[in-house]
């Protein structure tokens, strides 16, 4: 080992001289001068001592200050400087793939060094790292994985957690473990780096550790709301008769006021929410309205004008679109490619920037266009903190934002575009006011403004508890309430409890709180466990389309409109699609089949008109449809052809089953009485039917139980979507084959094809036998 300690230093000698070469080369000298002019080069040695004399510190500091880029450096360099070089160890981890690729890469340029030299980088399935790589960056998701077979982290010197402040699920998690393991590693340091000023949160989290803030500057912004914005543009937005897709009752009324009033523009209906006494109460109560405002149905033409503007009248600079993902941005790009203006090549520079893209189509971004050439990005909420476009002087921001739909690298649940947070706002804004003063153009109404949320909840506090319970257990953190309880800000323990027997009810967590197989798959798919069962259930039984179709709107919301004044004819409408079937989930399918079908002919908008559907959530549907079929076969479940997962998706019967096997334990039995139904719960005893369900209209169901997914308590209990089914359906689906062991199980499921009297289904209950047995013991 003296001879170990001999290389070594020599080694880290070495790595000094060469540090020293390149700083001392005209290009290093240049690339000294440009990072000098940072904000926190003036800190630096406030930071450096700092971190030496605690072993917890939190940084915090305006986005573009060089956090990110120069505060890991420092430690490196001032290792090197050391001659400790050669037995340093830094790891800065990123939430995101993109920003770990794109800051090692400039972090190695700042060195004057190829990537996987000193600085290199490591996300899931990539990576660039050598030997003597001793700045690491990488995303959360890795280092906690890296911690599943390293506990101590051996050899670490440094963790340094970027980007604290989103709140992240992986970067909450991420801090209990960490906090677990500093007290077995002393020597550790570990750095905290957030955006804004909620430093003391973090601080206090980690017994009062101290904090450090990088002061920083920007410019005035210039702000303007949608109201500003129609004005700028004199945009015309789609006339009423053109728009099919306000189920809500208010909206609807007030489409019908407008129209009265003989106006011909949205904007009116704008106005009038404005007038909406209590706009927040307004928002929540009717979860579509607010969408009213997104860019899909105001239209990209919005945009498109407001970019025009840009270009037409404005001085010059980089002009940065806000979208809500990859889907939004690539139509948005096709669009405004069309368009005479910003489709020219050369006047207009667009360039789209999302997490999947690849490390040569990022650099464009951060570089200057030529002269006379105005650069247009077309971003995710990505760019509102992790990477930083220094020639931004405009910003056009759509208020929402969504985590990518489907993201299976990161294995995060799927989100659907929702309103952003007026913390996220004022950072959007900020970008515009780096270089010179700027200006903001938000899409949507200042009173829309005024209802976001001052911050978005932390993640943890936002993913459904029973898919947080299923990743900890994959993560193999131990109890779930023991270590939730150890969290910044934790769930009720109640809830945690709740979302507990649910997982052990469903088969997911045996008896000892472990997860089964099925937990284990569960796990792997982005989505709540229920919605999960059913795909798989769908995948083995080889009746997938509809399931497919039934996953996705429930997902999604429901494509059944119901106009306040056209109750009745929406009903009736609805359970024309029924078919005396007693389900809504098969309505659904039928509905969804019978657009597809008229979308190939025409465009589908007069089927939607006749039967009060919405298509824009009908076009949701069948997107996410796509994305649950990539999901499958992504995770190996879907293996075979598209044809053979829907060997028996004609049966109905069959996908009755399957819904219930992934809505159990939602059931409710069912009595007919004389003149009425009387259907019961365990936990609620008497409940009702929500009226536009199809079984709501029924005299009479002529199956015992009826499963639902979600119900609502309104004086009395609600259920909404239900479907009906039968003694043996419920015996064999609802409930947890774990528990009943498996032959016992799959010879019920033996009775229960013969039950259906289909003799094709016997005939491929061996190799359903077959299937089930690999799912059990993959
Ligand atoms: P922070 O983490 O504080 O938001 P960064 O360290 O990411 O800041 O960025 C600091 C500065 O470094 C930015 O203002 C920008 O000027 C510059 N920078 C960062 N990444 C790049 C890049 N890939 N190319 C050129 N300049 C960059
Ligand atoms: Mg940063």
């Amino acid at each position: 080992s003296v001879v170990m300690e001999k290389i070594l230093r020599r080694r880290s000698l070495q790595l000094r001289n060469q540090q020293q070469t390149w700083q001392d080369s005209p290009e290093g000298q240049n690339m000294l001068e440009f990072r000098r002019s940072l904000p926190a080069f003036k800190e630096r040695e406030a930071l450096l001592a700092a971190i030496s004399q605690n072993q917890v510190v939190v940084v915090s500091g305006e986005t573009g200050c060089g956090k990110t880029t120069q505060l890991p450096q420092y430690i490196l360099e001032s290792e090197i400087d050391a001659a400790r070089g050669a037995t340093c160890s830094i790891i800065c981890t990123q939430p995101r793939r993109i920003s770990a690729m794109a800051v090692s890469e400039r972090v190695a340029a700042e060195r004057g060094e190829k990537l996987g030299e000193s600085v290199g980088y490591k996300v899931r399935l990539e990576g660039m790292k050598g030997r003597e790589t001793r700045l690491l960056f990488c995303t959360t998701g890795i280092l906690l994985r890296r911690l599943l077979v390293d506990r101590n982290l051996k050899g670490v010197t440094h963790v340094i957690v970027d980007e604290i402040h989103e709140r992240g699920m992986n970067e909450d998690f991420l801090l209990i473990v960490l906090k677990d393991l500093l007290p077995r590693r002393p020597e550790l340091r570990l750095i905290l780096m957030s955006a804004t000023l909620n430093a003391e949160l973090f601080s206090s989290y980690f017994g009062g550790a101290p904090m450090i803030h990088i002061p920083g500057f920007t410019y005035p912004v210039h702000t303007h709301f949608l109201e500003n914005v129609l004005e700028i543009t004199g945009h015309r937005l789609t006339p009423y008769n053109q728009i099919d897709d306000y189920g809500q009752e208010k909206m609807w009324k007030m489409q019908k006021q407008a129209m009265r009033r003989r106006k011909s523009q949205i904007a009116s209906v704008v106005e009038d929410a404005l007038e909406a006494a209590d706009f927040r109460e307004y928002c929540s109560r009717t979860r579509e309205s607010l969408s009213c405002w997104n860019p899909d149905s105001i239209g990209f033409n919005l945009i498109e004008s407001i970019l025009c503007h840009i270009c037409r009248k404005e001085r010059p600079g980089a002009v940065l679109v806000f979208m809500t993902g990859w889907d939004d941005i690539n139509s948005l790009k096709d669009q405004l490619q069309a368009n005479p203006l910003l489709g020219d090549p050369t006047k207009v520079l667009l360039l789209p920037c999302h997490g999947s893209m690849a490390s040569s189509e990022q650099r464009l971004i951060f570089d200057k266009p030529e002269n006379g050439i105005r650069k247009i990005v077309l971003a995710t909420n990505m760019a509102e903190t992790s990477i930083t476009i220094n020639d931004v002087v405009f910003v056009v921001d759509c208020g929402k934002a969504k985590e990518t739909s489907y993201d299976a690298l990161n294995n995060t649940p799927c989100l659907l575009p929702t309103w952003i947070s007026k913390a996220s706002t004022r950072q959007r804004r900020g970008r515009a006011g780096r270089v010179q003063p700027g200006e903001c153009y938000h899409l949507y109404p200042r009173c829309v403004y005024d209802a976001f949320a001052d911050y978005q909840l932390p993640e943890l506090l936002r993913t459904p508890l029973q898919s947080l319970c299923l990743q900890i257990k994959s993560l193999r953190l131990g109890s779930i309430s023991e270590f939730l309880s150890r969290a910044l800000q934790s769930p009720e323990p109640l809830s945690v409890q709740n979302a507990i027997e649910y997982l052990k009810v469903i088969g997911a967590l045996d008896d000892k709180e472990e997860l089964t197989v099925l937990g284990r798959h569960l796990s792997m798919l982005p989505v709540e466990p229920k919605l999960g069962k059913m795909l798989i259930y769908g995948a083995i039984f080889n009746c997938l389309d509809p399931i497919l179709t039934v996953v996705a709107g429930l997902t999604v919301r429901d494509p059944f409109l119901t106009p306040f004044d056209k109750k009745d004819l929406a009903e009736s409408a609805k359970s024309q699609f029924s078919c005396r079937d007693y389900s809504d989930h098969l309505a659904l399918v039928r509905a969804f089949d019978g657009w597809k079908d008229s979308e190939r002919e025409h465009s589908g908008y007069e089927y939607c008109w006749k039967n009060f559907l919405s298509a824009q959530t009908l076009k949701a549907i069948d997107s996410l449809r796509k994305q649950f079929l990539f999901l499958l076969k992504d995770t190996g479940l879907v293996t075979d052809s598209f044809s053979t997962c829907n060997k028996w998706s004609q049966d109905e019967n069959l996908t009755r089953a399957v819904i219930c096997a992934g809505l159990y334990p939602g059931v409710c039995s069912v009595v007919n009485k004389e003149k009425s139904i009387s259907l019961k719960t365990m936990e609620d005893g008497q409940v009702m039917l929500s009226s536009n369900s199809v079984n709501g209209k029924e005299s009479k169901i002529l199956y015992p139980w009826l499963v639902f997914n979600e119900k609502v308590k309104v004086n009395s209990v609600f259920l909404r979507d239900t479907t009906a089914v039968s003694d043996s359906v419920l015996l064999l689906f609802g409930g947890n084959i774990c528990r009943g062991g498996l032959d016992g199980h799959l010879k019920m499921l033996g009775g229960y094809l013969e039950f259906f009297m289909n003799p094709d289904l016997q005939s491929t209950y061996l190799n359903l036998k077959r299937e089930l047995e690999e799912l059990i013991y993959f």
